[in-house]
């Protein structure tokens, strides 16, 4: 009896799971003590050495334990800070099994305001219920702060209304290795998080202040994609700002949305609309935000 039961559940049971089961945790060693770790969900960095290790993002709950592993091979000293770069479940989601581990969550104010309570993603149309308390920042920053451990000095910084409203970059200062977060998915065009408080100006600022930041000699992990360096982000900056500028004319010309979308602003670019956000979802972010902007 108890056999049928499983057997009839066995379907559910693997669909529920399936998502994340063939997951592979890659490492890609940076420098002599930080990674980058790709799975599903944000890129992670993990920063290790005898002052313990620090991670930024922690991807989705169901692949903690992948995850952990994935340290565990590399990691010099204990787990002591997980910093977020933002509140979303792709780069959240694990944070309670890593708090639960000694990770102490540090991120901007916003990101604790909106783990704690119930969000609607309206790009999405569904409700992100509060999370438990051990997903939530346990120390939290306005404009941003530094810490220090194994000879890095890391400025945290926030920019402003770029993805979202909580958003950090965390800069390896000595390593030269800069984590931008959702501000830098590589070659594709950006999800922007207008009911997050993500704008399309805030965005393209926040990428000018990366620019400032990093040199040529910088490795930058985007949130999404893969290792990337200067010149790929000022290609990226390129893109927004053309983007932009195309929507902006096209109003102004009396063109609708919907004729945008048809028409096609993405000469040049269409190769950037083959991932998560094709160019109908991303013509339709900045026309609303500039819209939005106007009223
Ligand atoms: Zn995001």
């Amino acid at each position: 009896m108890k056999y049928t039961i499983i057997l009839l559940l066995l379907p559910f049971l693997c669909s529920a799971q399936g998502r994340f089961d063939k997951v592979e945790i890659k490492t890609q060693k940076i420098t002599d003590n930080i990674y980058m770790l790709e799975g599903a969900g944000g890129n992670i960095a993990v920063l290790t050495g005898e002052d313990g290790t620090l991670m930024v993002d922690s991807q989705f709950g169901d692949l903690s334990e992948k995850i952990k592993t994935a340290i565990a091979e590399i990691a010099t000293g204990d787990l002591r800070y997980l910093v977020n770069t933002h509140w979303h479940g792709d780069h959240t989601g694990g944070n309670g099994n890593f708090n639960d581990a000694g990770a102490t969550i540090i991120a901007h104010k916003n990101v604790r305001e909106r783990v704690s309570t119930d969000q609607i993603m309206k790009a999405f149309g569904r409700e992100v219920k509060a999370s438990p308390k051990n997903v939530w920042p346990e120390i939290t920053f306005d404009e941003g702060m530094n810490l220090h451990l194994n000879n890095q000095d890391l400025m945290i910084v926030h920019v402003d209304n770029a993805h979202t409203d909580g958003d950090a970059f965390i800069y390896f200062t000595q390593a030269n290795v800069l984590h931008m977060g959702d501000v830098f998915f590589k070659d594709r065009f950006p999800f922007i998080d207008l009911g997050s408080g993500g704008t399309i100006d805030g965005y393209i600022k926040a990428v000018q202040a990366a620019l400032m930041i990093s040199d040529s000699e910088t490795q930058i992990i985007p949130g999404h994609g893969a290792l990337a360096n200067q010149a790929d982000l000022m290609n990226y900056h390129q893109m927004l700002t053309t983007m932009k500028n195309r929507v902006q004319k096209a109003t102004a010309e009396g063109k609708t949305v919907d004729e945008m979308k048809t028409a096609g602003l993405d000469e040049g670019f269409e190769s950037w609309g083959t991932g998560f956000i094709a160019q109908d979802a991303f013509i339709n972010t900045i026309w609303t935000d500039l819209n939005r902007e106007e009223n």
